[in-house]
């Protein structure tokens, strides 16, 4: 017996990054993939991070 994968269950795309934190594909309006090690983050889930680590504002890049 043959056993056939259901394409339409099987909604991993290799071929389309998408964001391990939030899900968001690469090609959705204004989000921006970084790839990791095995992982992907948007830019969204980068500010996020961002806030979290650094407070609501990001650091400024040249504050002395
Ligand atoms: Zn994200």
């Amino acid at each position: 017996m043959i056993f056939r994968r259901k394409s339409k269950d099987s909604g991993v795309q290799r071929h389309k990054p998408k964001c391990s934190f939030c899900g968001k594909l690469q090609g959705e309006r204004g989000v921006r993939l970084v790839a990791g090690s095995g992982v992907f983050i948007c830019s969204e889930c980068i500010s996020v991070a961002n806030e979290i680590l650094w407070g609501h504002n990001p650091p400024a890049p040249a504050s002395s």
